[in-house]
């Protein structure tokens, strides 16, 4: 007798193990989640873990909404802590883009969004130690914070197994078998898994694994970097979470007295747009270091005093317009993808999982509308427009143009 399921999900990130928790809360029996390796052991594990609402286009800002009520009350609705700490948040434009920021927090506000457009002065009053002459104004979030990425998936792991769905590590889907139009099985090392529902939330890996289905997902592999930086004893005990578009950089407190700092779309987008999977070099180079520091010293002068206390790195996957993939695909049917997450799929991980759940258990997902994000947008020309496109670009010399 072949080992079955009714549903399966593969990867055990953050998309993956709230996809196969919602499933089981949506009264889904007999879920299966594979996992190559452990639980968040890759981008999720490594996130900077940045939970806000400033997107520039409506479809994505809902999904983080609906997300960060999750991780604000984690205890309540998934049990033990994900680690979030509600900061505040700041979006940091330049001169340049204080009316495009204007328009863009307007449309936030009409997603529902606790935002406000605020000036450099109040900037200065919230977070006195920043420097903020080259700043045009912010996007406040009140709401804003970050959460820990292993935490958050490892909790819905744990909650997954109590509503029912069995999480095995260590287990490699290598193939995905399509049978007369249909998805059928999987393939794993340790023998093949029939099901009528599979669910690819494999990041950085998923176009591989759809790939042995016959399918050809338009996702690729971008590597980011992120460091943490010891605060001088001059600098207070903590700060605000903070994305400056100004400069490229988003940073916020971490544990003891660190700052957990990333550069930002133009490292993603511009530098290093598809990597090759196991090809890849994984060293951070050196002038991201250098540039990082030099950013953080930029917005907060009292950083220079501050030293390197870790870096990491790890692959998140990537498509043409920066913006997620989810559907069912049209080459067979019962194959789903959630995959694509572009360096940004932390925040939305818990709103995903809801809305994937509910295109695979009813159809249609209902707490969000996902159709902007499905898979065809691509060969149909509707690719994800940003309501505003901010201009501001990092410095020559703090590794810009
Ligand atoms: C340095 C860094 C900073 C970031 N900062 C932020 C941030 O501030 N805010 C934010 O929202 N997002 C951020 N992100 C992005 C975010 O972390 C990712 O988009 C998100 O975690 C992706 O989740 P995932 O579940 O899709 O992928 P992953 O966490 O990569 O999980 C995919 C899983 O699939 C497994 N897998 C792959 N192939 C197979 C297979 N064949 N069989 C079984 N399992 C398989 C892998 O082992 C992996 O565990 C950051 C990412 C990085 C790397």
């Amino acid at each position: 007798m072949p080992e079955t399921a009714s549903a399966i999900v593969i990867g055990g990130g953050i998309v993956g193990t709230s996809i196969a928790h919602y499933l089981a809360a949506g009264g889904q029996s007999d879920v299966l989640l594979l996992e190559r390796d452990s639980v968040a052991d890759h981008a999720t594990g490594k996130t900077g873990g940045l939970i806000r609402m400033h997107y520039t286009n409506p479809h994505d800002a809902a999904l983080a909404l609906r997300s960060r009520d999750v991780y604000a009350g984690w205890g309540d609705e998934i049990g033990g802590d994900a680690g979030f700490n509600n900061t505040g948040f700041l979006f940091i434009v330049g001169h340049a883009d204080r009316a495009r920021l204007e328009q863009n927090v307007k449309m936030l506000q009409g997603v529902g969004v606790d935002t406000t457009v605020i000036g450099p002065e109040d900037v200065l009053q919230m977070q006195p130690f920043f420097r903020v002459d080259d700043i045009g104004g912010a996007a406040y979030e009140p709401r804003g914070g970050y959460a820990d990425g292993y935490l958050a998936a490892t909790g819905m792991a744990r909650r997954a197994r109590e509503l029912g769905v069995t999480v095995r590590q260590d287990t490699e889907v290598t193939a995905i078998e399509v049978a007369g139009g249909r998805v059928v099985a999987v393939q794993t090392a340790d023998g093949r898994i029939e099901a009528p529902v599979i669910c690819v939330a494999a990041g950085a890996w998923s176009a591989r694994l759809a790939l042995t289905a016959g399918v050809e997902l338009p996702v690729g592999a971008t590597r980011l970097f992120a460091g943490a930086l010891e605060r001088p004893p001059a600098l207070p005990e903590t700060h605000m979470t903070v994305i400056d578009r100004s400069i490229g950089t988003y940073f916020h407190p971490d544990t003891g007295a660190t700052t957990m700092m990333g550069l930002g779309p133009a490292e993603v987008r511009e530098r290093r747009p598809r990597v090759e999977l196991d090809a890849d070099d994984p060293a951070i180079p050196d002038d991201w270091l250098v540039a990082g520091a030099a950013r953080m010293v930029r917005r907060i002068p009292a950083m220079a005093e501050a030293g390197w206390r870790r870096t990491w790195t790890e692959v998140d996957g990537i498509t043409a317009d920066g913006h997620m993939l989810l559907g069912e695909t049209a080459e067979a049917q019962g194959l789903y993808v959630a995959a694509g997450m572009s360096g940004s799929g932390f925040k939305t991980g818990p709103a995903v999982g809801m809305c994937m759940a509910e295109l695979m258990l009813e159809g249609a997902a209902s707490t969000v509308d996902i159709t902007p994000f499905r898979i065809s947008r691509f060969d149909e020309g509707e690719e994800i427009p940003g309501e505003v496109v901010y201009q501001s670009r990092p410095p020559a010399d703090l590794w810009g143009e």
